[in-house]
């Protein structure tokens, strides 16, 4: 159903203790803006949860009214799953709270929180959570993903320290979900996306992190070859605690990087030593950065954690046209490589990229059937983003991301990160991406979900054929 008709918009307002926003109301342009500006779409109404009770009262009038819904998280998805046309967004964005009990080494988190709030917080102990790279990008949207980052090869995916979640199913009823209540459901909350229900807290399992040591190496984007052939190798076999993701960029301006290089190709590694004594294990690590080719630019220094994570949010800041897309490798292959060197080389914008991000290390320690997270066995997570602010290259970014990664995925496992589906694909691709836990989670849909309610994701259609669910 599209519209809300004004009787039905009063009681939904009555029924809750957060706004809702309709086209005529002020601030309507606003809260249906997200991350990707790409993404204009203009829901029927937005209501703004400030509690369970909110959440579940929406549920219930979506129901009730046949209205179709979406929920918003962070708001950063990229192909902009939790905005509609027409229905309802349920918006989480004020459910933004982190409770730490240091002791327990334990934080509970709004489903509606930004990674930065759950970094801000854990610090203050010298605790962290692993998670995503930037601290606007929403804590919901990336766990039900699966997660990963800078502390992914020490700690794992953000799923694998995820010890329990309250969630508010199809419904309208509310459950705890953990190893030992709903455990199916909290097998695929673990990397089945927003397909079971809202989740209104997580609670994480925290690690001692504190002061880390950081590292950004830049080489000539003519010596891509080299240096992708030095990386496959060197990563891997490097300890857990070093983390490195490798990006194709164009130099941003400013510091740290020297003048004569800004707005060069170039090809690069984030660095990010988590081990004892951070930074004079990371310069010894990386004393071999030369290696592959003389470097162009090498920075290090120690940083606090929430430091490392906004790195990136001044560059990547909110309202710029994204399109991306991912993918999984295993290994980076000669011919793998070749096709970097093409794409590198022929950058579309100034913000355009591609990254390979390591999934190794920890998450392997876990099983492909443990959590609904499948390709256990990847070493890379790879995404190609076309980024730029002018609406105007929108469809130059689109092409150079498609054909580069149709070029590049032969190469691949075969699936992608979910979180790193550039549109609502195929549901194939959906199904590639869970592997042989595809028809488990379908089942786990058909039990807690059963007529798609939530589909605004990537959607896992209810299937009563696949395995009992308990
Ligand atoms: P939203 O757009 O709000 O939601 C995305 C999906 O999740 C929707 O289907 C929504 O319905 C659902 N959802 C969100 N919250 C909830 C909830 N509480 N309950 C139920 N469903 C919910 N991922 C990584 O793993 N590591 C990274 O380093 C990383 N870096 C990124 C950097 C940028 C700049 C961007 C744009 C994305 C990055 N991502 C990364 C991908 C990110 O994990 C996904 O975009 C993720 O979907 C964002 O979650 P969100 O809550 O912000 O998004």
């Amino acid at each position: 159903m599209g519209d809300i008709d004004d009787t039905a918009l009063l009681s939904l307002r009555d029924a809750l203790r957060g706004r809702v926003l309709a086209p005529r109301d002020p601030g309507y342009d606003e809260a249906r803006s997200i991350y990707n500006a790409m993404i204009d779409r203009r829901p029927a109404a937005m209501a703004q949860c400030v509690d369970v009770a909110d959440v579940r009262n929406v549920i219930t009038f979506a129901r009730e009214t046949g209205t179709d819904l979406a929920v918003r998280g962070g708001g950063h998805s990229g192909p902009g799953l939790c905005l509609l046309d027409d229905g309802l967004m349920l918006d989480l964005s004020p459910m933004r709270w982190v409770h730490v009990d240091p002791e327990a080494r334990i934080a509970r988190v709004g489903g509606g929180s930004q990674l930065g709030d759950l970094d801000h917080a854990t610090h203050a102990f010298g605790l962290a959570v692993p998670a995503g790279i930037m601290s606007t990008t929403g804590v919901g949207g990336l766990t039900l993903g699966g997660g990963h980052g800078y502390l992914t090869r020490r700690y794992g995916l953000t799923i694998d320290s995820l010890l329990s979640a309250d969630v508010v199913l199809a419904d309208g009823s509310f459950a705890t979900a953990s190893e030992h209540d709903h455990p199916d459901l909290f097998w695929a909350l673990r990397g089945g996306g927003g397909n079971f229900g809202v989740v209104t807290s997580f609670t994480f399992r925290l690690h001692p992190v504190h002061t880390v040591g950081v590292a950004v190496t830049v080489w000539p984007v003519d010596r891509v070859r080299e240096v992708l052939q030095w990386y496959r190798a060197f990563l891997p076999a490097a300890p857990a605690d070093l983390y490195g993701f490798f990006a194709m960029l164009v130099v941003p301006p400013g510091p740290p990087f020297p003048e004569p290089i800004d707005g060069q190709k170039m090809c690069a590694v984030v660095w990010c030593c988590t081990g004892d004594l951070e930074q004079s294990r990371l310069d010894d690590m990386l004393s071999v950065v030369n290696d592959p080719a003389p470097t162009a630019f090498h920075f290090a220094t120690p940083m606090p954690y929430p430091a490392l994570q906004t790195l990136f949010d001044t560059l990547l800041r909110r309202g710029l046209q994204w399109y991306w897309r991912g993918d999984f490798f295993d290994t980076i292959s000669d011919d793998a490589v070749a096709v970097h060197e093409k794409y590198g080389q022929n950058l579309p914008t100034g913000l355009s990229t591609m990254h390979l991000y390591p999934v190794d290390g920890a998450p392997h320690g876990i099983g492909a059937d443990d959590t609904a997270w499948a390709y256990r066995d990847a070493v890379w997570s790879g995404v190609v983003a076309g980024i730029d602010p002018e609406p105007g290259n929108a469809d130059l970014i689109r092409r150079w991301c498609v054909d580069y990664w149709t070029d590049l995925h032969p190469h691949s496992m075969g699936g992608s990160y979910i979180n790193f589906l550039g549109e609502q694909e195929s549901p194939e691709r959906v199904r590639t991406t869970y592997r042989g836990n595809y028809d488990r989670l379908a089942a786990v849909k058909h039990a807690y979900d059963p007529d798609n309610f939530f589909h605004a994701n990537q959607n896992i259609p209810p299937s009563a054929a696949g395995q009992r669910v308990v």
